[in-house]
Protein backbone atom coordinates (compact mmCIF):
# COMPACT_ATOMS: atom_id res chain seq x y z
CA UNK A 1 0.00 0.00 0.00
CA UNK A 2 1.28 3.63 -1.10
CA UNK A 3 0.75 6.39 0.63
CA UNK A 4 0.60 10.06 -0.71
CA UNK A 5 -0.27 13.67 0.40
CA UNK A 6 -3.63 14.99 0.27
CA UNK A 7 -2.30 18.22 -1.32
CA UNK A 8 -0.08 16.25 -4.28
CA UNK A 9 3.73 17.54 -3.51
CA UNK A 10 5.37 15.26 -1.34
CA UNK A 11 7.15 12.15 -1.75
CA UNK A 12 4.95 8.75 -1.97
CA UNK A 13 5.65 6.45 0.75
CA UNK A 14 4.79 3.46 2.36
CA UNK A 15 3.32 2.53 5.77
CA UNK A 16 6.40 2.53 7.90
CA UNK A 17 7.39 5.80 6.27
CA UNK A 18 3.81 7.34 6.85
CA UNK A 19 3.84 6.29 10.50
CA UNK A 20 7.15 7.68 11.25
CA UNK A 21 6.39 11.36 9.55
CA UNK A 22 2.75 11.65 10.77
CA UNK A 23 2.17 14.60 8.45
CA UNK A 24 3.25 15.11 4.75
CA UNK A 25 6.45 17.32 3.58
CA UNK A 26 3.43 19.53 2.13
CA UNK A 27 1.63 19.98 5.25
CA UNK A 28 -1.01 17.17 3.71
CA UNK A 29 -2.43 14.43 5.51
CA UNK A 30 -1.17 10.71 3.77
CA UNK A 31 -3.74 9.25 2.80
CA UNK A 32 -3.58 5.49 1.10
CA UNK A 33 -3.40 5.04 -2.89
CA UNK A 34 -7.06 2.63 -2.67
CA UNK A 35 -9.29 1.61 0.20
CA UNK A 36 -9.16 -1.75 0.41
CA UNK A 37 -12.00 -4.23 0.74
CA UNK A 38 -12.58 -7.28 3.28
CA UNK A 39 -12.94 -9.51 0.47
CA UNK A 40 -14.60 -12.18 2.90
CA UNK A 41 -17.93 -12.86 3.73
CA UNK A 42 -18.94 -11.18 7.48
CA UNK A 43 -20.81 -13.78 8.83
CA UNK A 44 -17.91 -16.11 8.59
CA UNK A 45 -16.15 -13.68 10.77
CA UNK A 46 -18.31 -13.96 13.69
CA UNK A 47 -16.98 -15.48 16.15
CA UNK A 48 -13.16 -14.30 15.96
CA UNK A 49 -11.69 -12.54 18.54
CA UNK A 50 -10.86 -8.66 18.62
CA UNK A 51 -7.36 -9.33 17.98
CA UNK A 52 -8.20 -11.40 15.03
CA UNK A 53 -10.72 -9.10 13.44
CA UNK A 54 -7.44 -6.27 13.42
CA UNK A 55 -5.27 -9.29 12.16
CA UNK A 56 -7.85 -9.08 9.22
CA UNK A 57 -7.87 -5.35 8.97
CA UNK A 58 -4.33 -3.72 10.02
CA UNK A 59 -2.71 -5.68 7.35
CA UNK A 60 -4.25 -4.15 4.74
CA UNK A 61 -3.67 -0.77 5.14
CA UNK A 62 0.29 -1.60 6.79
CA UNK A 63 1.29 -3.50 3.79
CA UNK A 64 5.50 -2.87 4.87
CA UNK A 65 4.34 -4.38 8.21
CA UNK A 66 4.79 -8.68 8.18
CA UNK A 67 1.77 -10.92 9.73
CA UNK A 68 4.31 -11.50 12.59
CA UNK A 69 4.89 -7.95 13.17
CA UNK A 70 1.02 -6.37 13.09
CA UNK A 71 0.28 -9.54 15.57
CA UNK A 72 2.79 -8.80 17.92
CA UNK A 73 1.88 -4.81 17.97
CA UNK A 74 -1.75 -6.06 18.35
CA UNK A 75 -1.10 -8.35 21.05
CA UNK A 76 0.95 -5.57 22.83
CA UNK A 77 -1.67 -3.40 22.49
CA UNK A 78 -4.60 -4.83 23.40
CA UNK A 79 -4.31 -7.06 26.78
CA UNK A 80 -4.69 -6.60 30.18
CA UNK A 81 -4.77 -2.80 30.21
CA UNK A 82 -8.53 -3.34 29.11
CA UNK A 83 -10.64 -3.46 31.65
CA UNK A 84 -13.05 -5.65 29.75
CA UNK A 85 -11.74 -9.20 28.39
CA UNK A 86 -13.50 -9.00 24.86
CA UNK A 87 -11.52 -5.08 24.84
CA UNK A 88 -14.53 -3.39 23.14
CA UNK A 89 -18.30 -4.30 24.54
CA UNK A 90 -21.10 -3.90 22.68
CA UNK A 91 -24.06 -2.62 25.03
CA UNK A 92 -27.58 -1.94 23.99
CA UNK A 93 -29.82 0.55 25.80
CA UNK A 94 -32.35 2.82 24.76
CA UNK A 95 -33.39 1.99 20.92
CA UNK A 96 -29.84 1.75 19.58
CA UNK A 97 -26.27 -0.31 20.53
CA UNK A 98 -23.70 1.29 22.06
CA UNK A 99 -19.97 0.29 21.56
CA UNK A 100 -18.10 0.66 24.48
CA UNK A 101 -14.52 2.32 23.22
CA UNK A 102 -13.40 3.34 26.47
CA UNK A 103 -11.86 0.42 28.37
CA UNK A 104 -8.37 1.17 28.10
CA UNK A 105 -6.49 2.87 30.68
CA UNK A 106 -7.39 6.47 30.34
CA UNK A 107 -11.20 6.03 29.95
CA UNK A 108 -11.68 7.61 26.57
CA UNK A 109 -11.56 5.75 23.07
CA UNK A 110 -8.02 7.60 21.95
CA UNK A 111 -7.03 4.75 23.83
CA UNK A 112 -8.09 2.01 21.30
CA UNK A 113 -5.24 3.86 18.65
CA UNK A 114 -2.57 5.33 20.90
CA UNK A 115 -2.33 1.87 22.45
CA UNK A 116 -1.16 0.46 19.39
CA UNK A 117 0.67 3.68 18.10
CA UNK A 118 3.56 3.49 19.90
CA UNK A 119 4.51 -0.28 18.57
CA UNK A 120 3.86 0.31 15.18
CA UNK A 121 5.93 3.92 15.25
CA UNK A 122 8.79 1.96 16.96
CA UNK A 123 7.92 -1.29 14.70
CA UNK A 124 8.67 1.12 11.86
CA UNK A 125 11.79 3.02 13.41
CA UNK A 126 13.49 -0.76 13.08
CA UNK A 127 12.46 -1.66 9.31
CA UNK A 128 13.63 1.91 8.15
CA UNK A 129 16.24 1.36 10.39
CA UNK A 130 15.79 4.64 11.20
CA UNK A 131 17.86 5.82 14.52
CA UNK A 132 16.69 8.59 15.51
CA UNK A 133 15.28 9.51 18.51
CA UNK A 134 11.01 9.96 17.59
CA UNK A 135 9.99 13.73 19.31
CA UNK A 136 5.89 12.98 19.50
CA UNK A 137 4.25 16.35 19.52
CA UNK A 138 0.56 16.62 20.06
CA UNK A 139 -2.24 18.73 20.59
CA UNK A 140 -5.25 17.81 22.65
CA UNK A 141 -8.25 19.12 23.35
CA UNK A 142 -7.88 16.86 26.78
CA UNK A 143 -8.44 12.86 25.63
CA UNK A 144 -5.44 12.58 23.10
CA UNK A 145 -2.85 14.06 25.43
CA UNK A 146 -2.95 11.54 28.85
CA UNK A 147 -3.42 8.75 25.90
CA UNK A 148 -0.34 9.16 24.11
CA UNK A 149 0.94 10.01 27.20
CA UNK A 150 0.60 6.43 28.53
CA UNK A 151 1.02 5.01 25.34
CA UNK A 152 4.61 6.53 25.03
CA UNK A 153 5.91 6.85 28.61
CA UNK A 154 9.47 5.00 28.83
CA UNK A 155 8.92 3.47 25.46
CA UNK A 156 12.69 3.82 24.30
CA UNK A 157 13.60 5.85 21.47
CA UNK A 158 10.88 8.42 21.99
CA UNK A 159 10.15 11.55 23.87
CA UNK A 160 6.38 12.75 24.23
CA UNK A 161 5.41 16.13 24.57
CA UNK A 162 1.96 16.73 25.04
CA UNK A 163 0.15 20.86 25.08
CA UNK A 164 -3.43 21.11 26.15
CA UNK A 165 -5.85 24.35 26.45
CA UNK A 166 -5.07 25.56 29.96
CA UNK A 167 -8.93 26.46 30.52
CA UNK A 168 -10.33 24.11 28.04
CA UNK A 169 -10.12 20.61 29.56
CA UNK A 170 -12.15 19.00 32.84
CA UNK A 171 -10.06 18.69 36.05
CA UNK A 172 -9.65 15.33 35.83
CA UNK A 173 -8.39 15.43 32.29
CA UNK A 174 -6.00 18.28 33.22
CA UNK A 175 -4.87 16.15 36.22
CA UNK A 176 -4.29 12.75 34.58
CA UNK A 177 -2.17 15.07 32.23
CA UNK A 178 -0.19 16.76 34.91
CA UNK A 179 0.45 13.66 37.09
CA UNK A 180 1.49 11.22 34.23
CA UNK A 181 4.97 9.51 35.34
CA UNK A 182 7.56 8.62 32.98
CA UNK A 183 11.21 10.15 31.82
CA UNK A 184 10.71 10.80 28.58
CA UNK A 185 6.95 12.77 29.35
CA UNK A 186 7.11 16.66 29.25
CA UNK A 187 3.31 18.62 29.49
CA UNK A 188 2.06 21.84 29.38
CA UNK A 189 -0.36 24.04 29.16
CA UNK A 190 -1.37 26.54 26.47
CA UNK A 191 -2.84 29.86 27.50
CA UNK A 192 -5.30 29.23 24.33
CA UNK A 193 -8.30 26.89 23.30
CA UNK A 194 -7.45 23.42 21.32
CA UNK A 195 -7.48 25.27 17.63
CA UNK A 196 -4.82 27.25 19.01
CA UNK A 197 -2.81 24.56 20.38
CA UNK A 198 -2.65 22.12 17.67
CA UNK A 199 -2.36 25.04 15.07
CA UNK A 200 1.01 26.29 16.85
CA UNK A 201 2.03 22.42 17.12
CA UNK A 202 1.58 22.28 13.29
CA UNK A 203 3.55 24.70 12.81
CA UNK A 204 6.32 23.62 14.50
CA UNK A 205 6.33 20.61 12.48
CA UNK A 206 6.73 22.69 9.35
CA UNK A 207 9.34 25.03 10.74
CA UNK A 208 12.31 23.24 9.00
CA UNK A 209 14.99 25.59 10.64
CA UNK A 210 13.19 23.56 14.11
CA UNK A 211 13.62 20.43 11.95
CA UNK A 212 16.94 21.02 11.21
CA UNK A 213 18.68 21.98 14.28
CA UNK A 214 17.12 18.98 16.02
CA UNK A 215 18.24 16.34 13.10
CA UNK A 216 21.64 17.43 14.23
CA UNK A 217 20.94 16.46 17.60
CA UNK A 218 19.35 12.96 16.27
CA UNK A 219 16.04 13.82 16.71
CA UNK A 220 13.06 13.64 14.32
CA UNK A 221 10.06 15.22 15.06
CA UNK A 222 6.29 13.08 14.74
CA UNK A 223 2.14 13.35 15.46
CA UNK A 224 0.20 11.33 17.62
CA UNK A 225 -2.68 13.42 16.78
CA UNK A 226 -5.23 11.41 14.30
CA UNK A 227 -3.55 13.19 11.57
CA UNK A 228 -0.87 9.78 12.01
CA UNK A 229 -2.35 7.10 9.41
CA UNK A 230 -1.16 5.15 12.36
CA UNK A 231 -3.90 5.97 14.87
CA UNK A 232 -6.35 6.47 12.07
CA UNK A 233 -6.40 2.21 10.67
CA UNK A 234 -6.71 0.89 14.28
CA UNK A 235 -9.78 2.33 15.26
CA UNK A 236 -11.63 1.12 11.73
CA UNK A 237 -10.85 -2.35 13.24
CA UNK A 238 -13.99 -1.65 15.91
CA UNK A 239 -17.03 -1.16 13.37
CA UNK A 240 -16.40 -4.34 11.78
CA UNK A 241 -16.13 -5.56 15.40
CA UNK A 242 -19.22 -4.07 16.43
CA UNK A 243 -21.57 -5.07 13.06
CA UNK A 244 -19.69 -8.82 13.82
CA UNK A 245 -21.08 -8.60 17.72
CA UNK A 246 -25.03 -7.65 16.44
CA UNK A 247 -24.57 -10.32 13.98
CA UNK A 248 -23.72 -13.12 16.57
CA UNK A 249 -26.58 -12.03 19.10
CA UNK A 250 -29.05 -11.70 16.45
CA UNK A 251 -29.49 -7.93 16.21
CA UNK A 252 -28.95 -8.02 12.94
CA UNK A 253 -28.98 -10.75 9.18
CA UNK A 254 -25.90 -11.01 7.34
CA UNK A 255 -25.42 -8.02 4.91
CA UNK A 256 -28.22 -5.58 6.89
CA UNK A 257 -27.57 -2.56 6.71
CA UNK A 258 -26.63 -0.39 10.20
CA UNK A 259 -26.26 3.03 10.78
CA UNK A 260 -23.26 4.22 12.61
CA UNK A 261 -23.06 8.11 14.72
CA UNK A 262 -20.20 9.68 15.93
CA UNK A 263 -20.01 12.27 18.53
CA UNK A 264 -17.17 13.82 16.30
CA UNK A 265 -14.60 16.64 16.62
CA UNK A 266 -11.24 16.13 14.86
CA UNK A 267 -13.04 13.55 12.01
CA UNK A 268 -11.00 10.80 12.77
CA UNK A 269 -13.51 8.70 14.46
CA UNK A 270 -15.72 8.99 11.88
CA UNK A 271 -13.53 9.04 9.36
CA UNK A 272 -12.50 5.47 10.28
CA UNK A 273 -16.35 4.49 9.84
CA UNK A 274 -16.24 5.98 6.43
CA UNK A 275 -13.62 3.95 5.55
CA UNK A 276 -15.38 0.61 6.91
CA UNK A 277 -18.01 1.23 4.97
CA UNK A 278 -15.85 1.96 1.77
CA UNK A 279 -13.93 -1.61 3.39
CA UNK A 280 -17.26 -3.18 2.38
CA UNK A 281 -18.94 -2.91 5.74
CA UNK A 282 -23.13 -2.60 5.17
CA UNK A 283 -23.78 0.90 6.47
CA UNK A 284 -26.58 2.85 5.44
CA UNK A 285 -25.95 6.07 7.16
CA UNK A 286 -22.98 7.71 9.12
CA UNK A 287 -24.17 10.59 11.08
CA UNK A 288 -22.40 12.88 12.42
CA UNK A 289 -22.69 14.51 15.83
CA UNK A 290 -21.92 18.12 17.09
CA UNK A 291 -21.31 20.30 20.04
CA UNK A 292 -23.28 23.91 19.70
CA UNK A 293 -19.31 24.41 17.88
CA UNK A 294 -21.31 23.25 14.99
CA UNK A 295 -18.91 23.71 12.21
CA UNK A 296 -19.52 20.08 10.54
CA UNK A 297 -23.19 19.74 10.73
CA UNK A 298 -23.23 23.11 8.37
CA UNK A 299 -20.68 21.99 6.51
CA UNK A 300 -22.28 18.54 6.05
CA UNK A 301 -25.95 20.17 5.02
CA UNK A 302 -24.51 23.04 2.84
CA UNK A 303 -21.27 22.34 1.60
CA UNK A 304 -19.32 25.70 3.05
CA UNK A 305 -16.90 24.94 5.63
CA UNK A 306 -17.13 28.01 8.06
CA UNK A 307 -14.70 28.31 10.78
CA UNK A 308 -15.25 31.64 11.25
CA UNK A 309 -17.58 31.80 14.45
CA UNK A 310 -16.90 31.81 18.15
CA UNK A 311 -15.49 29.09 19.64
CA UNK A 312 -17.12 27.75 22.35
CA UNK A 313 -16.23 25.56 26.07
CA UNK A 314 -18.76 22.82 26.39
CA UNK A 315 -19.40 19.88 28.80
CA UNK A 316 -17.93 17.87 25.50
CA UNK A 317 -14.47 19.24 25.58
CA UNK A 318 -13.11 16.65 23.54
CA UNK A 319 -15.01 17.98 20.51
CA UNK A 320 -15.08 21.62 21.13
CA UNK A 321 -12.87 22.07 17.77
CA UNK A 322 -13.56 24.60 14.99
CA UNK A 323 -10.74 22.97 12.41
CA UNK A 324 -11.52 19.49 11.84
CA UNK A 325 -8.13 18.20 10.59
CA UNK A 326 -9.18 14.62 9.21
CA UNK A 327 -12.49 16.16 7.13
CA UNK A 328 -9.07 16.82 4.80
CA UNK A 329 -8.78 12.85 3.62
CA UNK A 330 -12.51 12.73 3.49
CA UNK A 331 -12.39 15.74 0.39
CA UNK A 332 -9.71 14.02 -0.81
CA UNK A 333 -11.43 10.61 -1.53
CA UNK A 334 -14.57 12.60 -2.47
CA UNK A 335 -13.12 14.69 -4.77
CA UNK A 336 -11.92 11.70 -6.79
CA UNK A 337 -8.37 12.27 -5.70
CA UNK A 338 -8.08 15.78 -6.76
CA UNK A 339 -4.92 17.31 -5.10
CA UNK A 340 -5.63 20.80 -6.83
CA UNK A 341 -8.85 21.01 -5.14
CA UNK A 342 -7.87 19.86 -2.05
CA UNK A 343 -5.00 22.48 -1.53
CA UNK A 344 -7.01 25.32 -3.30
CA UNK A 345 -9.98 24.18 -0.22
CA UNK A 346 -6.62 23.66 3.00
CA UNK A 347 -5.18 27.50 1.30
CA UNK A 348 -8.67 29.36 1.54
CA UNK A 349 -9.07 27.78 5.06
CA UNK A 350 -5.74 29.28 6.22
CA UNK A 351 -6.27 32.60 4.75
CA UNK A 352 -10.21 33.31 5.25
CA UNK A 353 -11.40 30.28 7.55
CA UNK A 354 -13.49 29.27 5.15
CA UNK A 355 -14.21 27.21 1.48
CA UNK A 356 -17.29 26.05 -0.61
CA UNK A 357 -16.69 22.38 -1.84
CA UNK A 358 -17.62 21.33 -5.58
CA UNK A 359 -20.69 19.44 -6.70
CA UNK A 360 -18.49 16.93 -7.01
CA UNK A 361 -17.69 16.56 -3.24
CA UNK A 362 -21.60 17.33 -1.99
CA UNK A 363 -22.48 14.35 -4.05
CA UNK A 364 -20.23 12.07 -2.09
CA UNK A 365 -21.51 13.17 1.49
CA UNK A 366 -25.18 11.85 0.32
CA UNK A 367 -24.40 9.08 3.54
CA UNK A 368 -23.67 11.41 5.75
CA UNK A 369 -26.19 13.01 7.88
CA UNK A 370 -25.48 15.57 10.68
CA UNK A 371 -26.80 17.47 13.97
CA UNK A 372 -25.73 19.07 16.98
CA UNK A 373 -27.01 19.03 20.72
CA UNK A 374 -26.43 22.06 22.94
CA UNK A 375 -25.53 21.74 26.87
CA UNK A 376 -29.07 21.36 27.59
CA UNK A 377 -29.89 18.95 25.65
CA UNK A 378 -27.17 17.05 26.22
CA UNK A 379 -27.41 16.68 29.99
CA UNK A 380 -31.00 16.34 29.57
CA UNK A 381 -30.36 13.08 27.36
CA UNK A 382 -27.84 11.94 30.09
CA UNK A 383 -30.36 11.88 32.46
CA UNK A 384 -33.14 10.42 30.10
CA UNK A 385 -31.17 7.44 29.13
CA UNK A 386 -30.15 6.54 32.50
CA UNK A 387 -33.80 6.84 34.19
CA UNK A 388 -35.38 4.85 31.28
CA UNK A 389 -33.05 2.13 30.92
CA UNK A 390 -30.21 2.46 33.80
CA UNK A 391 -27.64 2.92 31.86
CA UNK A 392 -24.86 5.76 32.09
CA UNK A 393 -23.49 7.46 29.08
CA UNK A 394 -20.33 10.23 29.14
CA UNK A 395 -21.43 13.87 27.54
CA UNK A 396 -19.84 12.94 24.29
CA UNK A 397 -21.68 9.62 23.91
CA UNK A 398 -24.99 12.18 25.11
CA UNK A 399 -24.46 14.40 22.06
CA UNK A 400 -24.31 11.68 19.86
CA UNK A 401 -27.21 9.86 21.15
CA UNK A 402 -29.08 13.20 21.40
CA UNK A 403 -28.45 13.56 17.25
CA UNK A 404 -29.69 10.14 16.77
CA UNK A 405 -33.23 10.63 18.17
CA UNK A 406 -33.42 13.85 16.31
CA UNK A 407 -32.61 12.29 13.15
CA UNK A 408 -34.92 9.38 14.30
CA UNK A 409 -37.84 11.88 14.96
CA UNK A 410 -37.23 13.16 11.42
CA UNK A 411 -36.66 10.17 8.99
CA UNK A 412 -38.74 7.80 10.82
CA UNK A 413 -35.82 5.17 10.42
CA UNK A 414 -35.20 2.03 12.36
CA UNK A 415 -32.31 0.66 11.25
CA UNK A 416 -30.21 -0.75 13.74
CA UNK A 417 -28.36 1.67 14.82
CA UNK A 418 -24.54 1.79 16.57
CA UNK A 419 -23.04 4.37 18.43
CA UNK A 420 -19.62 5.31 18.73
CA UNK A 421 -19.74 5.59 23.14
CA UNK A 422 -15.94 7.46 23.33
CA UNK A 423 -15.79 8.21 27.20
CA UNK A 424 -16.48 6.55 30.44
CA UNK A 425 -19.14 8.95 32.32
CA UNK A 426 -16.37 9.24 35.25
CA UNK A 427 -14.48 11.20 33.08
CA UNK A 428 -16.95 14.15 32.90
CA UNK A 429 -18.18 13.38 36.82
CA UNK A 430 -18.87 16.88 37.00
CA UNK A 431 -21.16 17.64 34.05
CA UNK A 432 -22.89 13.81 34.62
CA UNK A 433 -23.59 14.75 38.53
CA UNK A 434 -24.84 17.99 37.22
CA UNK A 435 -27.21 15.77 34.66
CA UNK A 436 -28.65 13.60 36.84
CA UNK A 437 -28.93 16.94 39.33
CA UNK A 438 -27.45 15.00 42.44
CA UNK A 439 -26.25 17.68 44.88
CA UNK A 440 -23.60 19.94 43.39
CA UNK A 441 -20.18 18.54 43.73
CA UNK A 442 -17.36 20.25 45.39
CA UNK A 443 -15.11 19.20 43.02
CA UNK A 444 -14.02 16.45 39.85
CA UNK A 445 -13.17 13.55 42.73
CA UNK A 446 -16.07 14.38 44.93
CA UNK A 447 -18.64 14.64 41.56
CA UNK A 448 -16.85 10.59 40.80
CA UNK A 449 -17.86 9.28 44.77
CA UNK A 450 -21.42 10.66 44.42
CA UNK A 451 -21.76 9.37 40.42
CA UNK A 452 -20.99 6.14 41.67
CA UNK A 453 -23.12 6.05 45.11
CA UNK A 454 -25.57 7.29 42.98
CA UNK A 455 -25.73 5.09 40.08
CA UNK A 456 -23.57 1.51 41.31
CA UNK A 457 -21.42 1.77 37.89
CA UNK A 458 -17.72 0.85 38.75
CA UNK A 459 -15.37 3.57 38.91
CA UNK A 460 -12.02 2.55 36.39
CA UNK A 461 -9.07 2.06 39.06
CA UNK A 462 -6.86 4.57 36.90
CA UNK A 463 -9.52 7.56 37.91
CA UNK A 464 -9.98 6.23 41.61
CA UNK A 465 -6.30 6.16 42.09
CA UNK A 466 -5.82 9.57 40.24
CA UNK A 467 -6.82 11.84 43.23
CA UNK A 468 -3.34 10.86 45.18
CA UNK A 469 -0.82 11.05 42.46
CA UNK A 470 1.74 13.75 43.12
CA UNK A 471 1.42 16.60 39.99
CA UNK A 472 4.71 16.50 37.78
CA UNK A 473 3.85 18.70 35.14
CA UNK A 474 3.59 22.62 35.83
CA UNK A 475 4.51 24.54 33.41
CA UNK A 476 1.71 26.81 31.39
CA UNK A 477 3.16 28.23 28.09
CA UNK A 478 1.87 31.03 25.64
CA UNK A 479 0.94 29.20 22.11
CA UNK A 480 3.60 30.81 20.55
CA UNK A 481 6.29 29.08 22.93
CA UNK A 482 6.23 25.84 22.02
CA UNK A 483 8.93 25.43 19.48
CA UNK A 484 10.83 27.04 22.06
CA UNK A 485 9.95 24.86 24.51
CA UNK A 486 10.95 21.68 22.44
CA UNK A 487 14.06 22.99 21.39
CA UNK A 488 14.80 23.49 24.83
CA UNK A 489 14.24 20.30 25.98
CA UNK A 490 15.57 18.45 23.72
CA UNK A 491 18.92 19.41 23.73
C1 LIG B 1 -11.48 12.75 20.73
C2 LIG B 1 -12.84 12.53 21.23
C3 LIG B 1 -13.96 12.70 20.40
C4 LIG B 1 -13.84 13.18 18.97
O1 LIG B 1 -13.20 12.26 18.13
P1 LIG B 1 -12.54 12.73 16.76
O2 LIG B 1 -11.86 11.53 16.21
O3 LIG B 1 -11.57 13.83 17.12
O4 LIG B 1 -13.64 13.23 15.90
C5 LIG B 1 -15.21 12.42 20.93
N1 LIG B 1 -15.35 12.02 22.22
C6 LIG B 1 -14.30 11.86 23.05
C7 LIG B 1 -14.54 11.44 24.45
C8 LIG B 1 -13.01 12.08 22.58
O5 LIG B 1 -11.96 11.92 23.41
Amino acid sequence: MIYRSTRGNAEKVGSAKAIIRGIAEDKGLYVPDFIPELDEPLSELVDLSYHDIALKILPRFLSDFTEEELRDCIEKAYDAKFSATEIVPVVQAGDAWFIELYHGKTSAFKDMALSILPHLLTTALKKEKEDSTIAVLTATSGDTGKAALEGFADVPGTEIFVFFPQDGVSQIQARQMVTQEGENTHVYGINGNFDDAQTAVKRAFNDLELAKRLAGRGYRLSSANSINIGRLVPQIVYYFWAYLQLLKRGGLAPDDPVNIVVPTGNFGNILAAYYASEMGLPVKRLICASNINHVLTDFINTGIYNANRPFCVTSSPSMDILISSNLERLLYHLSGKSETEVSRLMEDLEQNGLYEVSPKIRKGLEKFRAGFADDAETLSTIKKLHDKTGYLIDPHTAVAYKVYQDYRMETGDDTPTLIASTASAYKFAESVTAALELKDASDGFAAIRQLHCATGVAVPVELETLEKKPVRHKSVIDKEEIAAVVDAVLR
